[in-house]
């Protein structure tokens, strides 16, 4: 990608690169923050002149009032600027978070799904809601105070420049010094920084999948081995962070002694060239005053390191989400003429989309090799490399009824979610009314195919909503309609606030049957003319199966139906069945031409019909 290969920017840089409209807010508060600078530095000038006075012998009483009122508004004027200064950086940092965000989660849908779950849902999570979370306050503190922190050192180092030259050099003396440790002590610590970060994040991974999968884990007993590795990543990361506070320690203590300690050049130099008359008393006592003030806010915009670090490592993981290629589709385009599907010698290989999604986030995340660790095939299924489908070829007719069928793991799944544009084709073509779904606008082909799968997601929102996904502009008696056509009407109206009851997250308060059957009135709303079954769990709960055989016959009417099969007596009379094996098809035609080829399918109904018999 192109964005990948430019050098990343600084965390700052790289906010305002992003901050567009909201650009204008952060000017103001760098402006206001200025302001306020003006406020802070100008009440040493008033000190200044009361000492002035004090020496001339000025016994005037208004003269001090009105340097000591002087110094009162200054005050109340910085705090009136930083206060607003603040407030708009807040203001501003909140919408170009919030900005960032919607950019990423945006980012996710055009995405392949395979890059997506590449990444652990933990660390995707962590970065788009606690990690862009965590930088709020530093971010939006950082751009006023930072101005302020810079301005008032600079200004007062000029000042007593003027005033003499020699005395500009004694209160910076300590600074070399203390930039030595400051320097040693960033140095030491960036390895240690690095692998706090590494080991943080994978504890926190861990203890999601931990959470995730506490029912896995109680059931066949594995707390104890589970938990260890917990432990052992929670101790991994408390190490890391030790180690880093240790190696920093030294150096830091040194720089924060060193650094503010201006008195001990200021005041023998000054001394001496007092009493050499080459620096007059008044002088003498401004530099004193001056430079008491020099060194704090330099120490504060120190203290910023660790947070901009944070922040860039930060910023690293988002510009990985938004750099990770995308499925390459057109944003508009002439709708494809008819629903003929082509599939024309498909390859695929799952290890592929995730080896590019790993390569590209390595390379958008340079010099910070933790933004985006995915999970490798090898992590998930075994060796790499493994093509899972190998020229498949088939045609699906407007209007017809194709079913897969195959042995368990021979690749159905697989072409559905092809057919489905969860994931691109590594090879041969995909086409709709002639056309490669590669060039077909991503709303102009979610529009034509609903997919009906195992996993029928349900979001925390009401019923209603969760159906109305499928159309989003549908009237509530349109959701209604399609919620009575999928045999959902009577058990929801038996919900607590009928179609208003809250679903759990994953659909988790709803039965199995019933979670399917709103998902299959979700695809009726959406009325796409190519449905794709996975019947796979449709038929699991016996209960549910007249009612779901029912509306999912209503569902496909008059419509392209592609059934994945998994008992061959619901297919019998489809128009077209493939039989898939080892990612390659085997077979295909009508039930009894695949019958009397005497092959796969005849073993797999034999099969069929024996455990029917049985049971
Ligand atoms: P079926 O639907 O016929 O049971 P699938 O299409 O689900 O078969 O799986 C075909 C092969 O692809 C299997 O070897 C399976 O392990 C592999 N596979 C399925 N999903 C993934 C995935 N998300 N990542 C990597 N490999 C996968």
């Amino acid at each position: 990608m192109e964005a990948s290969k430019k050098k990343s920017p600084s965390p700052i840089a790289w906010v305002l690169g992003q901050a567009g409209s909201h650009g204008e807010q952060f000017a103001l508060s760098v402006i206001l923050a200025v302001l306020g600078v003006a406020f802070s530095v100008a009440p040493y000038f008033a000190v200044v002149g009361i000492v002035k006075g004090l020496m001339a012998g000025e016994r005037n009483l208004s003269y001090y009032l009105i340097q000591a009122g002087l110094i009162a508004l200054m005050w109340l004027g910085r705090v009136l600027c930083h206060a607003f200064s603040t407030a708009a950086s807040h203001r501003a940092t909140f919408a170009v978070l919030g900005e960032i965000r919607k950019r990423c989660t945006e980012k996710l849908t055009r995405m392949p799904l395979g890059a997506v779950l590449a990444q652990s849902s933990g660390a995707l999570k962590n970065t788009l809601i606690e990690r862009i979370d965590s930088i709020e306050t530093t971010l939006a503190h950082i751009v006023p105070e930072f101005t302020a922190n810079l301005l008032i050192p600079v200004i007062i180092t000029v000042y007593i420049f003027t005033i003499d030259w020699r005395m500009g050099l004694a209160s910076l003396a300590t600074v070399p010094l203390g930039m030595f440790f400051y320097i040693w002590m960033m140095a030491t610590s960036a390895g240690f920084y690095q692998a706090t970060i590494d080991n943080t994040k994978a504890l926190n991974n861990t203890a999601v999948e931990y959470i995730n999968g506490i029912q896995v884990i109680k059931v066949f007993g594995k707390t104890k081995s589970s938990y260890e590795r917990f432990v052992k990543d929670a101790h991994a990361a408390a190490g890391a962070f030790i180690g880093w506070m240790r190696a920093s320690i030294i150096p830091f203590t040194f720089a924060m002694v060193v650094m503010p300690a201006t008195m001990v050049s200021v005041l023998p130099i000054g001394g001496l060239l007092v009493k050499g008359g080459t620096l007059s008393g008044q002088d003498f006592i401004t530099v004193i005053i001056l430079s008491v003030g020099l060194i704090t806010p330099l120490i504060t915009l120190m203290s910023y390191s660790d947070d901009i670090r944070t922040m860039g490592t930060i910023f690293g993981e988002v510009q990985a989400i938004l750099d990770a290629p995308e499925q390459e589709r057109p944003a508009t385009g002439d709708a494809p003429k008819g629903n003929d599907l082509k599939l024309e010698d498909v390859h695929f290989s799952y290890a592929e989309v995730v080896a590019k999604a790993a390569t590209s986030g390595e390379d958008s995340a340079k010099g910070d090799p933790a933004a985006v660790k995915p999970l490798t095939v090898e992590d998930r299924e075994g060796p790499r490399d493994m093509e899972i489908l190998h020229g498949v070829s088939m045609e699906v007719p407007e209007g017809s009824f194709v079913a897969l069928v195959g042995p368990s793991g021979s690749g159905k799944s697989t072409i559905a979610r092809l057919i489905a544009a969860l994931w691109d084709v590594n090879g041969g073509s995909i086409s709709l009314g002639g056309k490669d779904i590669r060039d077909i606008s991503q709303e102009a082909y979610a529009d034509r195919v609903a997919f009906v799968s195992q996993d029928n997601y349900l979001f925390n929102m009401t019923v209603r909503e969760n159906i109305r996904l499928g159309r989003p502009g549908a009237t509530d008696a349109e959701v209604e309609a399609a919620a009575r056509n999928s045999g959902c009407h009577e058990f929801i109206l038996g919900l607590e606030h009928g179609y208003d009851t809250l679903v759990g997250s994953s659909g988790g308060h709803l039965s199995g049957g019933e979670r399917q059957r709103i998902s299959i009135a979700r695809a009726m709303l959406k009325a796409a003319p190519i449905v794709i079954l996975d019947e796979a769990t449709a038929y699991t709960d016996p209960e549910n199966e007249a009612v779901i055989q029912r509306s999912v016959s209503k569902l496909t009417a008059g419509k392209t139906l592609i059934v994945i099969a998994h008992r061959l007596s619901t297919v019998t009379d489809a128009d077209r069945i493939y039989v898939v094996n080892d990612g390659a098809i085997e077979d295909s035609g009508t039930h009894e031409e695949l019958l009397s080829h005497h092959g796969l399918y005849e073993k797999m109904w034999k099969a069929h019909m024996e455990v029917k018999d049985n049971g």
